[in-house]
């Protein structure tokens, strides 16, 4: 499926490099956007500059921000007792819709297909991490059960074993609304392990 239009087909490779997007949805996109109101496109253009040009990492915490300090860490409201550490900042999107209301250490970058975190940045992190301990009783793991999850959570883990403050991680189980038939036996299993008493 190709448009011979060599501008119209770089849009399309642009969007297909998108993560969750593929080149079927970019064409969606691209054509889509072909048939818009060409004022509509020019502010669409500019927000996207703005964005482009104003975002920055949060100097305490790695998010994205558009100042000094993210929307998250100069929010007064917060339980700043508590840091939950993501991976990305799309992960600490996600846990915000749970109502969490604490702080966070975001690990990594912005997308989330760029998941593999070089070993400096890896420590780099840490320290950033180790540096705002200060009034802190919990840190939170927010990693995922996977190989690459189980190595960040041990890596930060360890560094925080000899700090004065109660480290977790988020548990794994049964999701909301899955048949049981349908889980994998690893999950099952730890999630028998783990069982509540009621
Ligand atoms: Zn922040």
């Amino acid at each position: 499926m190709k448009v011979p239009y060599r501008d119209f087909d770089r849009l399309v490779s642009f969007f297909s490099k998108v993560p969750g997007i593929g080149s079927r949805g970019a064409l969606r996109v691209v054509l889509y956007l072909a048939q818009m109101d060409p004022s509509k496109i020019r502010n669409l253009a500019k927000a996207l500059l703005n964005v482009v040009d104003g975002a920055e990492r949060c100097a305490l915490c790695n998010n994205l921000s558009f100042s000094r300090l993210c929307w998250v860490c100069s929010d007064e409201e917060r339980d700043r007792s508590l840091i939950m550490v993501v991976e990305t900042v799309m992960d600490l999107l996600v846990m915000e819709e749970t109502g969490y209301r604490g702080l966070y250490h975001v690990v990594a970058g912005l997308v989330p297909s760029i998941r593999k975190i070089p070993d400096r940045e890896k420590s780099k992190s840490l320290s950033m991490l180790l540096r705002r301990l200060d009034g802190v009783r919990e840190v939170i793991l927010a990693f995922p059960y996977t190989v690459r999850g189980e190595s960040l959570a041990k890596f930060f883990h360890q560094a925080l074993l000899e700090k004065d403050v109660l480290v977790s991680r988020i548990a794994r189980g049964i999701p909301t609304g899955a048949e049981v038939e349908y889980m994998d036996a690893s999950s099952l299993s730890y999630a028998l392990s783990r069982r509540e008493r009621l």
